[in-house]
């Protein structure tokens, strides 16, 4: 559209191309429309320098069939066969709390796995990043240091659970796992007792998909079975029985004190997610477990990791779940939604008795990504963080659990749904059955939403910029579809 809008005197005129512009964007919602500036002389080799990356975007394109043979012959997706020839959900922009597929708004009720907090595209995250691009987008960590991480390790200290006073940088959620196991392990050989090397952690708990951290991750959901042999084998105590929000039972720690009486001298750490199991089953379990589990750590010379990965960050209605229990761990971890869900970025944060544990004797720290501490991530990690703690985090998550929960109750009444949870900004229906995640895709997709649950699961856990009516939305969608039966493998047929 060579656009006149602004320079035509005639309201008439600027009346008509305005509609013919918005009858066009409506008419063929799937022809990409692009408004140039007026040209008096419309050139398209100049319109195209103008619009280079657009007319990119164009002349790459294909039909749609196109991109779905070729995603399925040359990508490969999470947790996914290579012959998986199922048709994907394109998308190709995001706004605010939307995610654009061919134009059609989803509204998104995942933030792309627990990371988008503030919506996408935040103007301040992207004119920082651009900043920084611009300055310096990356630069090695050794021997080297920059304020963007200066700065970040100034702010996370001031707001991480107090006695943490060490930050390590990795890239990503399950690295920095790694490196909390790694530190967990050295500390004891720093401590002269190479013997405890062992993990223990719970079932039911998730902490990513590298060989150190699937070691700890569900014996029975994770992917133990795959890799027999190549794992080191850990000590798994039951999971968590004590549920946020209902009376706590002492004996819920029984099971976790009669394995650390038996394993304690072998073992280094305890590796636990506080207050929330994420994708090992989305359970919420009672503050009062972890606060015991600190307890039992001290008493019996174990340490404790805390995996805030997915609920660091305010997710749960506290900046870090471990506020939940007023405690500390020797090691936390972070990730996700520590830059807003911008690029991928992570840290392994320990108090000074682990960092001079490991360091007192001349011991090194054997770990140092390639990117590690990135400065274009830890800036925008620096911006999302100030974002998050300028904006009322706090009324707006509390707002998402009263929402979420009226709008999930009434699923109650299908004798299909076997729990519903709500925790902060985390929603849950649990199914009695697996379900279909094809078939939800489209229900959702077709319902205007973005929800994608995984096993027996329909879960959400919006941006926390989503408006009340907009998160009635999203549960209306839930509702429709356990209603309507939709989830059901066998649905389609
Ligand atoms: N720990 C927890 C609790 C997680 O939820 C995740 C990711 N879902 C990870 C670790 C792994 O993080 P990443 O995917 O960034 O490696």
């Amino acid at each position: 559209i060579n656009n006149i809008k602004d320079t035509c005197e005639n309201t008439e005129e600027k009346l008509i191309q305005e509609s013919n512009f918005s009858y066009l964007k409506e008419k063929y919602n799937y022809l990409k429309i692009i408004e140039v500036p007026y040209l008096s002389e419309p050139d398209a080799d100049k319109i195209a320098d103008i619009f280079a990356e657009d007319f990119d975007f164009i002349r790459s394109e294909k039909p749609e069939e196109l991109f779905e043979e070729y995603d399925n012959k040359s990508l490969w997706h999470p947790y996914t066969s290579a012959l998986d020839s199922s048709s994907k959900c394109f998308i190709d922009r995001t706004s605010g709390n939307y995610i654009y597929n061919k134009n059609k708004p989803l509204l998104d009720g995942m933030s792309s796995w627990w990371c988008a907090v503030h919506g996408y595209n935040n103007e301040k995250i992207k004119k920082a990043a651009v900043r920084q691009l611009n300055k310096m987008p990356h630069v090695m960590f050794g021997g080297i240091t920059h304020s963007p991480a200066l700065k970040l390790a100034d702010v996370l200290l001031k707001i991480l659970p107090k006695g943490l006073s060490r930050i390590f940088y990795a890239d990503s959620g399950s690295v920095s796992v790694e490196v909390a196991l790694k530190m967990a392990v050295q500390y004891w050989q720093g401590k002269k007792r190479p013997e405890k090397n062992r993990i223990m952690t719970v079932r039911g708990g998730y902490h990513g998909d590298t060989f150190g951290a699937m070691a700890v991750c569900d014996p029975e959901n994770g992917m133990h079975h795959m890799f027999t042999g190549l794992m080191p084998s850990h000590i798994f105590a039951e999971k968590p029985g004590a549920e946020f929000g209902r009376p706590f039972k002492e004996s819920s720690l029984d099971n976790i004190k009669l394995l650390l009486e038996q394993n304690h001298e072998k073992t280094a750490a305890f590796i636990i997610e506080p207050i929330v199991q994420g994708a090992g089953g989305m359970w919420f379990y009672h503050p009062e477990y972890l606060k015991q589990l600190r307890k039992l750590c001290d008493e019996y010379q174990v340490l404790l990791i805390c995996d805030e990965i997915a609920t660091g960050f305010g997710r749960t209605g506290k900046l870090f779940a471990c506020e939940w229990a007023e405690i500390t761990p020797d090691i936390l971890c972070i990730g996700k939604a520590v830059t807003g869900g911008t690029l991928s970025f992570a840290a392994a944060c320990a108090t000074r008795k682990v960092a001079e544990g490991i360091s007192e004797n001349g011991g090194v720290l054997m770990h140092g990504p390639t990117f590690m501490g990135n400065p274009l991530a830890c800036t925008i990690a620096l911006e999302s963080i100030e974002i998050l703690l300028n904006s009322q985090w706090e009324r707006n998550v509390l707002e998402i659990e009263n929402s979420l929960r009226k709008g999930l109750e009434p699923c109650r009444e299908f004798s299909s749904v076997k729990d519903i949870r709500v925790l902060g900004a985390i929603g849950v229906v649990e199914i009695d059955e697996d379900i279909d995640q094809n078939a939800c895709r489209d229900f959702f997709v077709e319902n205007g939403v973005w929800i994608r649950p995984f096993r027996n699961l329909v879960y959400v856990m919006p941006p926390y910029t989503i408006k009340p009516e907009e998160t009635d939305r999203l549960t209306s969608a839930i509702y429709k579809l356990i209603k309507s039966s939709s989830y059901k493998k066998a649905f389609k047929a």
